[in-house]
């Protein structure tokens, strides 16, 4: 894939960019290596400052850098400022509590006895130089999730993001040399998919972060497991929202919307399959397909826009094959099902809701990354619960309910890494995130994402005499 800026709302290659040669990629890696040694010896106090300082920047560049993601990607710009307002969040997050979270750890002093020692502790150490191998999606939030935690605990990074998205990726490399962090502790790499093999097999890199697809988080984790380096995997999802008798119909009805459009559909936790109770699901079928109906298709600077384009032609055709074969096979469109006709330029694709979904159809195993949702009639809550796990992914799960013994269930036995309870899927820095099966491993985020890229190290002293 050609690494250019390609404005999604037009169809237009805006700017191109040349992909690193191999004498400036070792450049970049002897950088790296070279940063790493000195980064990792300075505290989490000069590590804070300089961290506080990318974030008050990144504030003061939240409307440019905005305008930025939404030209190369195609979110609403209310949604690209809403994500650079995250990251700020984020970043202030781990600059303040970095040090406490990787504070050393006293074991039980009955084991310290017990091990011979007359003193022993837990200390999490940087690995190293980590590479992040990032998508498109939430081209700012994605990389700042893995950049904060990292560069505090005293790794350094170098970021392969997607090759759509150069811009917001040189931006960000600028962002922490512009804060102060010195030269090569966070590095872009403009290189296509087909380089990432030999930097991740080079040894200067200790291990590797994927956000992005199975199959990349596949090739990505079988090189790292030859190499035996540590990943962490955030793949796709196909998170199911259920809906039981005890909802609030019209706020699950609401939530659903925006947990299925947000991103213009294209988020890895949005809600994706709707599991209803069959003495509910005609009045949330009719509140969440008129809801989804009316949302406003167009241009996403527009202040107006709810769902602007999708990120590719590529991205379009894939979700019109997904719903084709479900229509082929059966299913019904309530809404949509087809390109907006006011938009001959651009790669739109009108909110969509099918019905009549079935095992056979492709759409019921695999992830619809666009604003089409599937609804799904349930007799009960283990015919909801079964629907929901019958799916190769486990990123998320929503489930609306206000009985206390439903949730309890939810909780054991929803195959996911997280349970939302009326409301919908979203990240903070303070909650990891992460996915179950083929959603992935590792968490990000609080102080599990912290320390996925630390080398826990016991420290032990025998006695002194
Ligand atoms: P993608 O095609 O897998 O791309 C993601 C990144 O991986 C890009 O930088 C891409 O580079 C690179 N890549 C692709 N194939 C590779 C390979 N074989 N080896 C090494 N790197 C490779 O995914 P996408 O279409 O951009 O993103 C959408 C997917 O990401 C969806 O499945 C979504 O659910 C998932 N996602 C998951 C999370 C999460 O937290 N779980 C969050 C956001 C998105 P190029 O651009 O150069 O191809």
């Amino acid at each position: 894939m050609a690494i250019a800026t390609v404005n999604p709302a037009t169809g237009e290659t805006l700017k191109t960019f040349d992909a690193l040669n191999a004498g400036e990629l070792e450049d970049r890696l002897v950088l790296a290596e070279r940063a790493f040694q000195e980064h990792r010896t300075t505290s989490f106090a000069h590590r804070a400052e300089l961290l506080h300082k990318a974030a008050e920047l990144l504030e003061a560049d939240q409307e440019s850098i905005a305008r930025t993601m939404t030209t190369e990607m195609g979110k609403p710009l209310a949604a690209a400022r809403a994500e650079a307002a995250k990251c700020v969040k984020a970043m202030r997050w781990y600059a303040t509590r970095a040090e406490e979270l990787l504070a050393d750890e006293a074991p039980d002093p009955a084991d310290v006895r017990d091990s011979g020692a007359a003193r022993a502790l837990v200390r999490y150490r940087p690995l190293g130089t980590v590479l992040a191998v990032m998508p498109w999606n939430f081209p700012l939030w994605q990389v700042v999730r893995f950049a904060a935690p990292a560069l505090m605990a005293g790794n350094t990074g170098l970021l392969k993001h997607a090759s759509n998205v150069p811009q917001t990726a040189l931006y960000l490399e600028e962002l922490f040399r512009r804060a102060g962090f010195p030269r090569g502790c966070f590095q872009t790499l403009l290189i296509g998919s087909g380089a990432v093999e030999d930097v991740l097999r080079d040894p200067r890199i200790a291990a590797a972060t994927l956000t992005g697809s199975e199959p990349a988080g596949r090739s990505v984790a079988a090189i790292a497991g030859d190499e035996v380096k540590k990943t962490v995997l955030e793949l796709g999802g196909s998170d199911p929202y259920l809906v039981l008798p005890s909802a609030d119909l019209d706020k699950a009805a609401a939530t659903g919307v925006r947990a299925r459009v947000q991103n213009n559909g294209q988020s890895c936790i949005a809600a994706k399959r709707f599991i209803v109770h069959t003495d509910v699901y005609d009045a949330f079928a009719e509140r969440f397909t008129a809801g989804m109906a009316a949302l406003t298709v167009g241009d996403p600077m527009d202040e107006g826009t709810d769902v602007g384009p999708l990120v590719s032609e590529q991205g379009r055709s894939d979700l019109e094959e997904l719903v084709d074969d479900a229509v082929h096979r059966g299913a019904r469109a309530m809404c949509g099902g087809r390109r907006p006709p006011r938009h001959p330029a651009g790669w739109f694709y009108e909110p969509t809701v099918l019905t009549g979904v079935t095992p056979g159809m492709r759409i019921h195993h695999e992830e619809a990354f666009g604003p089409v949702a599937t609804l799904y009639r349930v007799a009960d809550l283990d015919e909801a619960v079964a629907v929901a796990n019958d799916s190769p992914f486990g990123l998320s799960s929503n489930a609306w309910t206000r009985d206390a013994a439903e949730q309890e269930r939810l909780v054991r036995d929803l195959q996911a890494g997280g349970v939302f309870f009326n409301g919908m899927t979203a990240s903070h820095p303070g909650l990891p995130f992460g996915g179950a099966k083929r959603s992935g491993y590792g968490r990000e985020l609080s102080g599990h994402g912290i320390r996925e890229f630390c080398n826990i190290t016991t420290v032990w002293y025998g006695p002194q005499d």
